[in-house]
Formats: C-alpha cells, structure tokens, sequence
C-alpha cells in the first residue's frame, strides 16, 4: 500500500466522524489526487486558480474522480473568479469585504450561491491574510448576501511548536465563532443563517489540537502527500 492511501486510511479511522477532512494536494501531481480519492477521500483544498484549474480539466477529461468535491483555501483575486468559482463547493478563503462582494456579484450573474468561510486573522505573523474579529463582526451583522452563504470561520495558527500559542490563536477562533452563534440566536446577525456552522482549524502540524478543540474541517496536505515540491503544476 502506498503512503497516500496508508494517510488517508489512518486519518480516516483516526479523525471523529463529525470532522470533515479536506486533503490539501496543492503543489501535488492530479495522480496523487487520484490516488487519494480510491483510498476513499472526496474533498481536497487547492491554493492557487490555475492549479486547481488544471486538475479539473485533466480529471473531466479522463472521466476519473466523479464526485470529487474542492474547496478553495488560498488567496483569491477577484479577477480569477471565473477559474475557481464554478468548480469548487466552498471558498473558505475569503479574506476581504472586496472579495465578498466580487464573488456575491458573480453568483448573480451566474446563478449560484457560493458556500464560503470567513478568514479569520489569528496567528501572530502577519504574513498570513484574513480580517479581524471586528472585521468579520461587522460583516455579521449586516445583511446578508444573496449568492453567499456564510458558514462559518477558517484560521491558520502561529506556526510554532509551542502548543500553548496553537491553543490560544484556537480558542479566539471558537470564542468568535460562539459569539457570532449567540448573536445570530438573538436576531443580531443577519448574514449568519442556521447553516452557519462550521470552524475550519487545523494543519498537518496541528489538526490533533484542532480536533480536541471543536474543529469541524481541517485541511491537511503534507501528512497524506509528503513536502510539497514547486516544481509540479
Ligand atoms: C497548505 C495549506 C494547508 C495544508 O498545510 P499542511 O501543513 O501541508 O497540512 C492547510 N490550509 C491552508 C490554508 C493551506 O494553505
């Protein structure tokens, strides 16, 4: 048996069957991916709109992998919608008012309502994106979007090996979360519908804290697919 489908199976019997798993083959060759989903895995996250482009096409092209789910987790730019939007089941990316409204302009003219999560800033660099907790509060409490459904709030950790700053960037994605919940139970949080309810947190290095802390999606990639290389398209 080959690593990817020896992860995949581990993960699967590992993980609680409340949290969804999305297998991150970005930087990954599509036969990984094929490889992936005959172990049985169905939602993969890629980062970049031609990547994710490519592997749709070789995948429609070869009939393989029919009901393949991908979830958009990295930068989008808004002049890339068209590469990434009708392909994918959610954005969980979404990192600015600007992107929000782009892909909410998109879903009117092409008919379709977008599953996105809002990317909430919890690590303590600053290279990583997403908005603020006022930010995403007040994006909450305005109205709610057309082509957009909010479902919940994705985060990336401080990349350290000290589990107690893990924690904490955690436990401000929850505590965030559970307010927008309390607001929306209250009639405060017109953008928050009963279907938002999902908290994407944890990586590779960091899914089992996610996990013991009320993660309900991690995304991990290098566990099932090995370093990534640069050189793979
Ligand atoms: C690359 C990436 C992952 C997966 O990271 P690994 O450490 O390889 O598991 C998860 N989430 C996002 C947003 C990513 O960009």
């Amino acid at each position: 048996m080959s690593q990817i489908t020896d992860r995949i199976r581990q993960l699967k019997s590992e993980l609680p069957g409340n949290v969804m798993l999305v297998a991150v083959s970005k930087f990954h060759p599509v036969e990984a991916v094929i490889e992936a989903y005959d172990a049985g895995q169905r939602v993969f996250g890629e980062s970049r709109p031609q990547e994710l482009l490519s592997k749709v096409r070789s995948l429609e092209t070869s009939g393989l992998c029919p009901d393949i789910r991908w979830h958009f987790i990295g930068h989008l730019q808004t002049n890339k919608l068209k590469m990434v939007l009708p392909y994918v089941s959610m954005v969980e990316s979404v990192d600015s008012l600007h992107l929000l409204d782009a892909i909410d302009r998109w879903g009117a003219e092409h008919g379709k309502v977008t599953d996105i999560l809002l990317e909430y800033h919890i690590a303590s660099e600053d290279t990583k994106q997403g908005f603020s907790r006022e930010e995403i509060l007040s994006v909450m409490k305005g109205a709610a979007c057309g082509h957009v459904r909010i479902r919940g709030l994705m985060g990336m950790a401080t990349f350290t090996d000290d589990e107690s700053v893990v924690r904490s960037d955690f436990s401000r994605l929850m505590s965030l979360y559970g307010e927008i919940v309390r607001l929306r139970d209250e009639g405060k949080c017109p953008a928050a519908g009963p279907d938002f309810n999902i908290r994407s947190f944890g990586m590779t290095h960091d899914y089992r804290i996610a996990v013991d802390m009320g993660a309900d999606v991690v995304r991990i990639g290098t566990f099932i697919f090995g370093e990534r290389t640069q050189t793979v398209k």
